[in-house]
């Protein structure tokens, strides 16, 4: 096996175990720390977008910057459109790229959620090349058809199968966008009660994301711990339009020990924890919807 493939193997083995430990967003600094692979070390993500590794034929990972709307990376076929470093199509990062694709080489590809932190995924391909647009289309292979991992220079011909993991992807990265988004404005805080224990956090939404008009904007978010997550979700606890707490009634009246009572019963008039930014408090038209079905329930 050439070099490059068998690092480029480890890379991958790296990265699976890594997100492992860490979840499939990762820190920049564990990129930039990267692994040891015969007494070389290779570092995941440089300050420009397509990083090749000196000891490496091919580049081995692109990466887009943490801003902008969360679409702008995808063209309108759905696909990723990775855009050239700078104007020049044969700058040697670009022309690295292109030989990429000729040679259908798998990379990694890293997606910037927040500053700092990168949802990791692997494998892609170039699939199309458009230097009047100065772009490479990206496409995104199933990682888990992947099987046995010394086959992995044949890519699955199949068009639908790779739209179809590319907007699997698109989802995930709005969900991880959207938790690390929420977390960030909320200080990585309960609303409700402060926890601050990262892995016990979610991003919960407010207007829920099954419904047709549900966004993944901070403004429909609350970050909360797991319990009132769930307690918020079953219609157990909900904040009104002035982001004052109400608990349900048949809650407040039960008596069954310290969980209950500091947990949630506690909170009722409570003061929810409010992002530092206003722009990004909840949406009160948001909370009025959800309140209107609490009442209901009350
Ligand atoms: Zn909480």
């Amino acid at each position: 096996m050439a070099l490059d493939q068998k690092i480029r193997l480890a890379a991958f083995n790296w990265l699976s175990e890594q997100v492992g430990i860490h979840g499939d967003v990762l820190p920049r600094k564990l990129l930039e720390r990267g692994f040891g692979f015969e007494g070389e070390r290779i570092v995941l993500i440089s300050p420009q977008g397509i990083f090749k590794p000196r000891v490496m034929q091919y580049p081995l990972t692109i990466t887009t910057a943490p801003e902008g709307p969360y679409d702008d990376a995808f063209g309108t076929d759905g696909y990723l459109s990775y855009r050239y470093r700078g104007k020049d199509p044969n700058h040697r990062d670009n022309a690295g790229l292109r030989e990429a694709y000729r040679n259908r080489i798998p990379l990694i590809y890293f997606h910037g959620v927040v500053p700092g932190k990168y949802l990791a995924v692997w494998p892609v391909y170039i699939i199309g090349d458009d230097p009047a647009a100065l772009t490479f289309k990206v496409a995104v292979e199933d990682q888990v058809s992947m099987g046995r991992q010394d086959d992995y220079t044949v890519p699955e011909e199949n068009v639908l199968k790779r739209a179809y993991m590319t907007a699997e992807v698109r989802i995930r990265l709005h969900q991880r966008g959207f938790r690390e988004k929420v977390l960030a404005a909320y200080r990585s805080q309960c609303a409700f009660c402060k926890l601050k224990y990262g892995e016990l956090l979610d991003a919960a939404h407010i207007i829920s994301d099954n419904e047709p008009d549900s966004r993944p904007t901070i403004d429909n978010g609350l970050a909360l711990c797991k319990l009132h997550h769930a307690a918020f979700d079953s219609f157990i606890i909900s904040v009104n339009p002035d982001y004052i707490i109400h608990v349900r009634k048949d809650v407040l009246d039960e008596e069954d020990g310290p969980m209950l009572q500091h947990g949630l019963k506690e909170l009722h008039k409570a003061r929810i924890i409010l992002p530092r930014a206003e722009h990004h408090w909840p949406n009160r038209e948001y909370l009025d919807r959800r309140f209107q079905k609490f009442m209901a329930y009350a």
